[in-house]
């Protein structure tokens, strides 16, 4: 919390995530866990957060300081909200971490689809997500995904 203050007063750079904007109320493709999460760490914290890609490939959210990394899992504060835990990681501990820029933009717009663009993950609600018209669905989240069901039939010996 103190980094963030501090690096506020030195001109921080805001993210451009909105609070008011991924709060759950305003559609099911906002996280209640994430939102209650960032309400938790408060808002300069939530000012200064982005979100990484680190060397496995997982998301992480956070700030990075002096190369240290203060962030969580971003999966896990979907799952566990504000359960889940902010630690410290030195510098390297997680590989090179890559910020993905447009993150908050894309969430503010589209949701929990900006974390999963691919639609192959279930999140917690996923019953308001999909359309389903036969065998084919649609994603209400983003609007922006249709996926056909196949049927693949195994033969076991
Ligand atoms: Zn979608």
């Amino acid at each position: 919390m103190k980094i963030a203050i501090e690096k506020q007063a030195d001109g921080f750079v805001e993210n451009g995530l909105g609070l008011a904007a991924i709060n759950p109320r305003n559609g099911p493709q906002f996280s209640p866990n994430l939102y209650r999460f960032l309400k938790r760490k408060g808002q300069a914290w939530a000012d200064a957060c982005r979100v990484y890609r680190d060397a496995d490939n997982i998301l992480r959210i956070g700030l990075l300081d002096d190369g240290w990394f203060h962030g969580a899992w971003l999966m896990g504060v979907l799952c566990y909200g504000t359960l889940e835990q902010v630690w410290a990681h030195p510098p390297g501990n997680l590989g090179d971490l890559q910020e993905i820029t447009d993150f908050w933009a894309d969430y503010m717009r589209i949701g929990r689809c900006a974390i999963d663009t691919e639609h192959i993950r279930s999140f917690i609600g996923d019953e308001t997500r999909w359309a389903v018209h036969g065998d084919e669905r649609s994603c209400l989240w983003c609007g922006n995904a249709h996926q056909k069901l196949r049927t693949r039939v195994e033969e076991v010996r």
